[in-house]
């Protein structure tokens, strides 16, 4: 008797789920909003709505607004003009044409977000911080042919099962209605944690870590890299030289959160 009573029951469940979906997806959803509060994207606090952050988180984001570096995309004390390009920029310019970033790394609520991004299981923190992201990267993104994630190992990829930049890379594509080609791009150097390493180390620690493989279409195109955080440029710079390697016309780079020094 146990038996078929169970089987109809499995049965009946995804009936229910169905119909639930089509019939009541607005009424579960205010129930579920009701149980349990939409919470902010940083802190336990409960918001008005899903996917943002609370207004005292919101008001601690450093988010970077123009004036900035044009290259660099650190921000300037003061607005002397359009086209600017910092100082740090002419003395130890980047690989990359252009970077844009949403929001300061070093203080505010980006850390924690960037964090819970590639540590706690919320990959669904993509959405939201790749939303603002295709914001601070419009300009790019307009003139741009493909996005590509900045890679992981296959063997940290396999440990962590997660490239966080990946998940962004597909959500600022999507924002911007281009191409997000994962493969355009391969790690080929299992690198050793860039923490407590010098800026020249760092440097040293991602030389040949990136190669586009022969048969990645790159020639000529405009690409943007897209990576969580943007902190000595090592990384970035090591990947951008992989795809201009490649035949890439041009490479920019989008990221979350970067650190600012000597801004
Ligand atoms: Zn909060």
């Amino acid at each position: 008797m146990e038996a078929p009573f169970a089987l109809a029951e499995e049965e009946a469940a995804p009936r229910f789920r169905q119909r639930l979906s089509t019939l009541g997806a607005r009424f579960a959803r205010a129930a579920l909003d009701t149980l349990f509060p939409p919470v902010c994207l940083a802190c336990p606090a409960a918001t008005g709505q899903p996917d943002a952050l609370c207004a005292q988180c919101w008001g601690r984001m450093r988010f970077i607004e123009r004036p900035y570096c044009e290259r660099l995309g650190t921000p300037f004390e003061q607005d002397l003009g359009p086209g600017l390009i910092s100082p740090q920029a002419m003395a130890d310019p980047p690989v990359y044409a252009r970077a844009r970033a949403v929001a300061r790394f070093e203080d505010g609520p980006a850390r924690r977000l960037v964090h819970r991004l590639k540590y706690s299981d919320r990959g669904e923190l993509a959405k939201p911080l790749g939303r603002w992201m295709a914001r601070a990267g419009a300009e790019i993104l307009a003139e741009a042919d493909a996005l590509t994630p900045v890679p992981l190992h296959p063997l940290r990829l396999w440990k962590r099962r997660f490239n966080q930049a990946a998940a962004l890379a597909h959500v600022v594509a999507r924002e911007a209605g281009k191409p997000c080609e994962p493969f355009l791009l391969a790690r080929v150097k299992a690198t050793r944690s860039q923490v407590g390493l010098s800026r020249a180390q760092r440097a040293e620690n991602m030389q040949g870590a990136f190669r586009a493989p022969p048969e990645a279409p790159l020639k000529g195109r405009r690409i943007v890299l897209i990576d969580d955080v943007l902190t000595s440029g090592a990384t970035a710079n090591a990947a951008a030289r992989a795809l201009l390697r490649g035949g890439a016309a041009q490479v920019d780079l989008i990221v979350f959160a970067r650190v600012v020094t000597g801004a």
